[in-house]
């Protein structure tokens, strides 16, 4: 065991005292958060402590989807949160995604801009023509805060790619896709080369103030630092137990290859509750059917469950792939934070403890702009 006591003066010299920032959590926020702390400060020492040997929580397992959000999803928002919150919202996601794409090199992480379909069964008629109803509404609402213009229209594609049962879909012409693993690596690549240290397998089990300084409990001893910053998302609910969050399980399943697989854009279903794009060319990767179960899925257990894999299958055997054969060749499951609303919080604990969390299934879009938000606020304290 590599307890601390047991580490030499040069370990300890280089990699675990006198810390400026130390960043809790390596996924898309907590590494962001470093790399721009380190480009601003540039003589300080900026440490991440990650639990797991490579990242375990949303941001190395989620479907890869650089989405500002669905029209059912845009209207379920401005329903539930009105205009404004929903326009704050809409904001963060796409200029997200834009400093994303700069900070990583769009071909890098294999961004396509494929759009998305929102897809409709014939069951949910009704609710197909009330988004039809309100289509130049939305448009105009995207326009007005983001610039983009006629975002969404209606189409008939999906029929042609080979699904059933659907009554109806709208394409979003402003989404795309991205290779996840590739983000991830990229940002990790470029948090060593900007001089931030990451640190795998150094769970914190707790945190506390003394003195001029803020100490952390991981499994191997203490790490002190002037500043803590919490980027630990849905699996927070230990060390922030204030905050409106819940751990938020999302499982995923990857197929066989299919043989003459039309799709070729991302998909989304049930107002985004189900989503799915191709990989490989040739696979389906699809995840979701966390409304099946919202309480057996409130866990910050890693586990798929058979309830509902049998749930996303049956999604693909009724609409997507009708009447083909396949396996699923991989399958996973990470945790999302959500809470009572959909906004993410970012936040002061004590002036030398910060938190950027609760994400939702947003944070691919989210994560750069949050981030930088994230170090304005610890760096205007
Ligand atoms: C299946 C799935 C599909 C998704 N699809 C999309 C999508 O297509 N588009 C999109 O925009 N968003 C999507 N999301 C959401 C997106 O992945 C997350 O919002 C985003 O990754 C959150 O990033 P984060 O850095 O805040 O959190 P995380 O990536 O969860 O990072 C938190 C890190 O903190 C570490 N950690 C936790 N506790 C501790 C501790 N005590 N000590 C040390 N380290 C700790 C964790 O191991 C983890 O690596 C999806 C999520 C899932 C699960």
């Amino acid at each position: 065991m590599l307890l601390y006591d047991k580490l030499s003066y040069w370990e300890k010299v280089t990699h675990l005292e006198n810390i400026d920032y130390l960043v809790l959590g390596s996924g898309i926020v907590g590494l962001t958060t470093a790399i721009e702390l380190k480009k601003r400060e540039k003589h300080a020492k900026v440490v991440v402590l990650e639990r797991g040997y490579l990242p375990a929580g949303a941001s190395t397992k989620n479907a890869g989807f650089a989405c500002f959000g669905s029209p059912s999803e845009l209207l379920a928002d401005i329903d539930l949160m009105g205009e404004e919150k929903t326009a704050e919202l809409l904001k963060l996601r796409w200029l997200g995604l834009q400093k994303l794409l700069t900070n990583l090199g769009a071909e890098q992480i294999e961004f396509s801009p494929c759009g998305s379909y929102d897809l409709f069964r014939k069951s949910e008629l009704v609710d197909y023509q009330n988004i039809l109803e309100k289509l130049p509404y939305l448009n105009a609402f995207i326009e007005s805060n983001i610039g983009l213009k006629d975002t969404y229209s209606i189409s008939d594609v999906p029929d042609k790619q080979g699904m059933k049962d659907l009554c109806g879909s709208f394409f979003n012409q402003h989404e795309g896709s991205i290779h996840t693993g590739k983000m991830m690596q990229r940002l990790y690549q470029l948090a060593v080369e900007t001089g931030v240290q990451v640190l795998h397998d150094m769970e914190v089990k707790r945190f506390w103030e003394h003195g001029n300084a803020v100490h952390v409990e991981i499994q191997w001893g203490i790490v002190s630092a002037t500043q803590l910053l919490i980027c630990t998302n849905g699996l927070s609910k230990n060390l922030l137990p204030e905050l409106d969050l819940n751990p938020a399980r999302a499982q995923v399943v990857v197929t066989s290859p299919i043989q003459d697989l039309k799709l070729n854009s991302t998909y989304h279903y049930d107002s985004g509750y189900y989503y799915f794009r191709v990989v490989d060319g040739n696979r389906i990767l699809i995840g979701g059917a966390r409304n099946q179960d919202f309480a057996g899925e409130t866990t910050e257990l890693l586990e798929t469950t058979e309830n509902i894999k049998r749930h996303i299958i049956n999604l693909l055997r009724d609409v997507i792939i009708p009447n083909q054969d396949f396996r699923i060749d991989y399958e996973w499951a990470g945790i999302m934070g959500v809470g009572s609303e959909k906004m993410p919080l970012i936040g002061n604990h004590s002036p030398r403890i910060h938190y950027a969390v609760r994400m939702g299934g947003m944070g691919v879009a989210m994560g750069s702009e949050i981030g930088v938000r994230l170090v304005d606020r610890v760096l205007d304290n």
